[in-house]
């Protein structure tokens, strides 16, 4: 039982979201806090005071014993931003339970013993249903007890902490404190077990039409069950299209809460497979449904089809299932211009989904302190962007969850184009977008990209500089606002003043110009120069330099491209429009 403990107004609604979350595991102990303190320490096996820590600790003081049968405390401010582990972080669980009571209340666990300082965040957010004694198991990998895993077969996870490892499956130890399993089987779990369950099982499943989803469901569930397999292992029910909107089907899936993935009736004929039959191919054009539906997408057959059993009439269901091979998983993810508040939360997401980042040193740096405690980072200095990208693809090959990280945007002058070249579709990838430079810039000039505009890299390593001059004098024509990337460089000097003497053969001396250098980063620079005046010695690699187009205008010190003529002149001729445009 978890004592919770509240003196003011904000403690007790804290409290009560605790109670809220966690109905049978927590007391609530009321009136004076110094008697409440001292029930709830006898009386518990954990204590949450929502109090200052000055006055938990005078409180606490005359209770202590012996931290091996002390009751774990967690403290939480008035604020509730900090989840405090204060006493009995090992034995008690303190520090376990700080990072639970952090997660809802939406604080900040402070764990301070040297084991917990690495940051491990609970088994239940490695991504997968997690079963057994998930708090004995988290505890004991907060402790940096050795802990074992044991994977039936290979799949992505996130990074594990090291005092996590990898056994063969039937070679466990025998006097380990908690152990892992990964697997789709049903398993017999012991004391401090925990079970992983992938999303490894594909059911294809056949049905007559109007099948029940009695039938459908029950043949799903008893096939599993009989095959020793989890039903939480299942990813997806398989069908061929004419089957897609069968509402036994629909409905089964919609009760397992997965999705139902279709084949056309050709593609499943195709498809070799242990048991076809007549029925199907003179139903809907194939002769296996269930087999060849569930091994469509790859995979093992765990179990032949199998029909339905309903008393007294015929069989209106099959189902097989199929043991989808692991994939890789590979996140391209853009980290955003520098500032941490503009790395999206997805990015942040994704950097802990994965158990190997790969990235230049630099970026790598920016988010070190946000990766698992056991990620593998490979990471390498500038210019080796293919070998970057063919060492994400080698490893998501392998079936790791990769995260393969750019600034801004991973998409733009970056790893994805690189990577997505090397992969093919034997792995997963996951793109994550990121806030690019030439976004970051415009805001902070003001909003120069209020009309059409496109980026254009000045950097002639990769492109014939004919290119890049025909594609200068386009947008020159065109009058779209450019903004330059990779500008200029010790080496690449004479390419920004070409570039620009272009846009002046069609824009006026006039025209502003925004050069902004280290967009939200510490030494974040911002400049509003014109065509005439901007002196290009002042740009370098770390700047983004933004041309207006022949309406783009200076005011009030900031750089703003019309949204048009009529836009401005003729709001009612503005909506006309717009009301076409949503036809
Ligand atoms: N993927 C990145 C661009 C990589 S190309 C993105 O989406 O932003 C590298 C060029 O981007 C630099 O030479 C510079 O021109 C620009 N750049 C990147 N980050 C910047 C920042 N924070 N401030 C200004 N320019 C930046």
């Amino acid at each position: 039982m978890i004592g919770l403990i509240s003196a003011t107004a904000a403690g007790a609604a804290a409290s009560a979201r605790l109670a809220a979350a966690w109905p049978g595991r927590v007391r609530v102990y009321e009136g004076p806090v110094g008697p409440a303190v001292q029930r709830a320490f006898g009386e518990c096996a954990q204590v949450v005071c929502f109090l200052a820590v000055g006055a938990t600790v005078r409180l606490l003081a005359p209770l202590l014993s012996d931290k091996a049968t002390d009751p774990g405390v967690v403290c939480v401010d008035e604020a509730g931003r900090f989840a405090v582990s204060l006493v009995g972080g090992h034995g008690g669980g303190a520090n376990a339970l700080a990072h639970e009571v952090a997660e809802v209340l939406g604080a900040e666990p402070v764990v301070t013993t040297a084991t917990d300082a690495v940051g491990m965040a609970g088994l239940d957010t490695l991504g997968l249903p997690v079963e057994g004694d998930v708090a004995g198991v988290s505890r004991a990998i907060l402790d940096g007890e050795p802990v074992e895993l044991s994977a039936d077969f290979g799949w992505p996870l996130p990074a594990l902490p090291p005092n996590v490892r990898a056994v063969e499956v039937g070679s466990a130890s025998t006097d380990l404190r908690a152990r892992l399993h990964l697997t789709d089987r049903t398993v017999e779990l012991g004391a401090h077990e925990v079970v992983l369950r992938p999303p490894s099982l594909v059911v294809g499943v056949g049905a007559s039409k109007s099948a029940p989803v009695d039938e459908v469901l029950g043949l799903i569930t008893e096939t599993l069950a009989d095959a020793g397999l989890s039903v939480r292992s299942v990813a997806r029910l398989a069908t061929v299209d004419a089957k897609a909107d069968e509402p036994g089907i629909v409905e089964a899936a919609a009760r397992l809460g997965v999705p139902v993935v279709t084949y056309g009736a050709e593609e499943l004929a195709a498809v070799a497979v242990p048991n076809p039959s007549d029925a199907p191919l003179a139903a809907v054009g194939t002769p296996s449904v269930a087999e060849a539906a569930a091994l469509a997408g790859g995979g093992q057959l765990l179990v032949p089809k199998r029909k339905s059993t309903p008393e007294g009439r015929a069989a209106m269901a099959t189902c097989a299932v199929v043991r989808t091979a692991a994939r890789g998983r590979l996140a391209v993810v853009g980290l955003g211009p520098g500032a941490r508040d503009l790395l999206t939360p997805r990015a942040k997401d994704e950097l802990r989904r994965a158990a190997v980042l790969v990235g230049l040193d630099q970026y790598v740096d920016q988010i070190r302190d946000l990766l698992r405690p056991g990620t593998v980072v490979l990471e390498s200095g500038l210019g080796a962007e293919e070998e970057r990208a063919r060492t994400a693809v080698a490893e998501a090959r392998k079936g790791q969850a990769v995260a393969l990280i750019g600034s801004g945007d991973a998409g733009v002058y970056a790893m994805a184009s690189p990577a997505l070249a090397e992969a093919g579709d034997d792995i997963d990838i996951v793109g994550v977008p990121g806030v690019t430079a030439a976004l970051a810039a415009g805001a902070l000039l003001g909003a120069p990209l209020g009309h059409d505009h496109v980026s254009i890299s000045l950097s002639d390593l990769h492109t014939p500089w004919e290119v890049i001059e025909r594609r200068v004098r386009a947008a020159a024509e065109a009058d779209l606002v450019v903004t330059f990337y990779n500008p200029r460089s010790r080496g690449r000097d004479w390419q920004l003043p070409k570039a620009l003497g272009i846009l002046a053969e069609h824009r006026a001396p006039r025209t502003p110009v925004g050069v902004v250098r280290n967009a939200s980063r510490a030494d974040e620079s911002v400049r509003l120069s014109t065509l005439a005046a901007l002196d290009p010695a002042t740009v370098d690699m770390m700047t983004v330099v933004t041309v207006g187009n022949t309406a783009t205008r200076e005011i009030a010190g900031r750089m703003v491209t019309p949204r048009g003529y009529r836009w401005q002149q003729e709001p009612t001729a503005a909506r006309t429009e717009a009301t076409e445009a949503g036809r």
